[in-house]
């Protein structure tokens, strides 16, 4: 033990290793130049040197005596000090520990910051169903090796180690066995790290912008100028020139020597996107998606910093991106679901993040929608966002004419279920006769969605989970959704009741729907984009290419057609199930609804021509459906806070939600339930504390779910009081815990 005397500075070390609490260590003098939060540093910790992070300097440690750290492990801060700040308060609000949000923050490649080239490589050696079967048959037996086959049935040739291992949330032992076992291999690779195609671009140049448009820059140009945090709304339908303002916006932020972020949903991250902006601004821009390698990753993360990408586009987690003198924050589609992560913790939701991290840099928050989320367009209304609207679309393109159809009036006329409405095969026929071409959209994928007992009425369902299993034609199979269970070929009878009866369909898919298509019209070409027509590299812009360039006439999909895409030659769009959502008991599924019809409505009619929309609905009196087809935003805006008013949801209060998953049924209930009873009266009266109900899918992959509610005016008092309950508590390692600040969905 060294004496205390020697050193004049100490600091507080966070270490990766599950300790919560900062611990303090003295700082040798040689190291005092190099040391500042968010440096890296090794420090000796249970008898080895373990690394973390410097996230205080002080003059006294908290106790007494201390060691000194052991090393330095990275040149600068690998974190800005504005990010740090940024992650403490994450970790306070999303009620996640402070070690759990950096790796969000800093990608694992920069983390761990070994040779990147010289990192392991992990692939599968058996086909995927061969692994699928494997996967299944340990799934009880020993679940790690189980979740660590979940990663590897997802990845594309293969994984780095290191990423493996956080995705599948396991130690490197059960990917050892695996490898022993002969289901996967390790191999030390150079990390492919493919250079940015040198593509030639057109260079735009901005557009003279029409007065709304004009507006809407000047009050953004004013809060750069004035290098003052503020959020600006702008509420602009589809191609009324939402993107051409965030350009400009972003032209001034580089003029004025700051850089910028946009967020756009991962949805969006398309070619024709990337297109947009590499054209304007060439080479200044680093993108940071889902599929980049490690390598890839760790390389646009150095040129950021280094300041040589001026401007970061990419999804969610882009928002962490090291961008110094941040300028501008621009989140398109702010609405959109993917900007929140759900699946684990912290569930952040990037919209929100992004206000933040305006405030803390006093940087400018564009924020942009056809169909502002609640939440945002609520803020807007109290003045909190300044809001600007734009209600015209920029080029020649008028709105499209919207029409409602009754299918159950349709089902009468066909004397059964159909799914499609005479006028919209009508319609369809007519654009393909002069050239035109239309989009049909559903909302589900496979070809029926159910399989069900004509006898007893129960669906086929998922051997591990509580969901229904789909079914697939191309390879005649039942799978399941959430965990890939699959049936081949599907069962005859029930297994249930046993009833001789054979099983029938039940529902409709986009695999059916072209198959129904092509016998009502042979002559149609079609082309479906799905999770299933999309899952190899390069599939997706590959269909799009193929539509664009009319090798088809109609493109049936689901919702990734919804957004973002320019199809100047599609006069007509078809929402063959408009209704689906509405009946998810969720208080956001009116919004859900609003949203996807008047995004699926705005890809009609984007060139000279006028676009026609047909709306399919078993609701045709829905206020939300007619507030949709009528593309009135404000009208669905004033119903729905009214609603959610009422009922004290968001935005007039917060909820969280907190999910527990485990494998056995009761355990998992009653730990839900003792939290539950363990809060209650250490929260004050206003806050409304759920019952414990199973959630929406009560049981994934062999694990039940349950889940309750608190709802009430604000959530860092209950974050305080979640804290120390479950640190009193010691619920069992066995049962996850998922703590959801404003989850998107209160049902699953
Ligand atoms: P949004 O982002 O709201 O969907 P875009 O910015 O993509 O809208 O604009 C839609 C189309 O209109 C694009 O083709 C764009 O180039 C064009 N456009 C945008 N602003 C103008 C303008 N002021 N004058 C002419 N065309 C414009
Ligand atoms: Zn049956
Ligand atoms: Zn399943």
């Amino acid at each position: 033990m060294t004496e205390n005397e020697n050193y004049t500075k100490f600091a507080s070390v966070l270490f990766d290793v599950s300790i919560d609490k900062p611990l303090d260590y003295a700082i040798p003098n040689e190291m005092l130049p190099n040391i500042k939060p968010g440096v890296r540093v090794e420090a000796p910790l249970r008898g080895k040197n373990s690394p973390g992070y410097i996230i205080a300097i002080k003059d006294r440690p908290d106790f007494t005596p201390v060691k000194p750290i052991a090393k330095v492990a990275s040149e600068t801060a690998i974190i800005t000090s504005e990010l740090f700040e940024l992650a403490i308060w994450m970790a306070k609000y999303y009620c996640t520990p402070l070690r759990q949000v950096l790796k969000i923050i800093i990608p694992a490649s920069i983390r761990t910051d070994t040779k990147p080239k010289q990192q392991l490589f992990v692939m599968r050696t058996k086909t995927k169903e061969e692994l699928q079967e494997i996967c299944q048959s340990i799934r009880n037996k020993n679940s790690s090796q189980a979740d660590v086959l979940d990663v590897m049935l997802n990845v594309k040739k293969g994984i780095l180690l290191t990423e493996l291992l956080e995705k599948a949330k396991t130690t490197r032992s059960p990917v050892d066995s695996l490898v022993k076992k002969g289901c996967l291999v390790m191999d030390i690779v150079r990390i492919d790290r493919s250079p940015l195609v040198n593509e030639q671009y057109f260079k735009t140049r901005p557009k003279p912008l029409n007065s709304d448009q004009k507006i809407a820059l000047e009050k953004i140009v004013k809060s750069i100028e004035s290098h003052q945090f503020e959020t600006h709304l702008i509420h602009g339908v589809t191609g009324s020139g939402k993107t051409e303002i965030y350009l400009q916006a972003i032209e001034k932020t580089l003029q004025a020597g700051k850089g910028a972020i946009v967020l756009v949903p991962e949805i969006s991250l398309t070619a024709q996107t990337i297109e947009r902006f590499r054209s304007r601004f060439e080479g200044n821009i680093a993108i940071l998606h889902h599929k980049l390698s490690a390598g890839e990753r760790n390389d646009e993360w150095n040129r950021i910093q280094r300041g040589e990408a001026r401007i970061v586009i990419g999804a969610r987690s882009a928002i962490f991106s090291p961008v110094k003198d941040l300028g501008i924050i621009v989140v398109d589609e702010e609405h959109e679901n993917s900007y929140k992560q759900s699946d684990e913790m912290p569930c952040y939701h990037a919209r929100d993040i992004a206000v933040m991290r305006g405030k803390l840099s006093k940087a400018v928050v564009v924020l942009g929608s056809a169909t502002p989320s609640l939440e945002s367009y609520f803020n807007a209304m109290k003045k909190k966002y300044t809001l600007s609207t734009l209600t015209n679309r920029a080029d020649t393109a008028r709105m499209p004419a919207v029409s409602i159809v009754d299918m159950k009036k349709e089902f009468e006329k066909a004397k059964g279920f159909t799914s499609f409405s005479e006028k919209l095969i009508d319609g369809i026929k007519k654009r393909h006769d002069i050239g035109e071409q239309t989009i049909l959209f559903l909302n589900r994928r496979g070809y029926h969605t159910t399989f069900f007992c004509q006898e007893c009425g129960r669906p086929v369902k998922c051997e591990h989970c509580d969901a229904t299993l789909t079914f697939h034609l191309n390879d005649n199979s039942l799978s399941c959704h959430l965990c890939g269970f699959t049936i081949a070929p599907p069962p005859k009878i029930c297994k249930i009741c046993h009833s001789p009866k054979q099983l029938k369909f039940k529902g409709v898919g986009t695999e059916q729907i072209e198959k129904a298509l092509h016998a009502i019209l042979p002559d149609i070409r079609t082309i479906r984009i799905d999770a299933d027509t999309t899952r190899h590299k390069g599939s997706h812009s590959k269909l799009f290419r193929a539509f664009g360039t009319g090798k088809a006439d109609v493109l049936i999909g689901t919702q990734m057609i919804a957004k973002g895409l320019h199809f100047p030659q599609v006069t007509l769009v078809g929402v063959l199930n408009s209704d689906a959502s509405l009946n998810i008991p969720d208080y956001k599924s009116s919004e859900t609804v609003f949203q996807l019809i008047t995004q699926v409505a705005g890809r009609a009619g984007r060139g000279n021509v006028h676009g026609e929309v047909i709306v399919q609905t078993l609701m045709p009196e829905n206020t939300t459906i007619q507030s949709a087809s009528k593309q009135d935003y404000e009208k669905f805006y004033e119903e729905e806070i009214a609603s959610r008013q009422l009922f004290q949801y968001p935005p007039h209060a917060q909820l969280i939600k907190i999910s527990f998953s485990g494998k056995d049924d009761l355990k998992t209930r009653g730990n839900a339930e003792s939290l539950r009873s363990f809060i209650i009266p250490k929260l004050p009266a206003e806050y409304n504390i759920h019952p414990v109900i199973p959630s929406g899918h009560a049981k994934v992959k062999d694990k039940f779910r349950y889940q309750f509610l608190i709802q009430g005016p604000n959530t860092l008092p209950v974050n305080a009081v979640l804290i120390s309950a479950l640190q009193a508590l010691h619920i069992p390692s066995s049962i996850k815990i998922k703590i959801d600040v404003n989850p998107i969905s209160t049902y699953f």
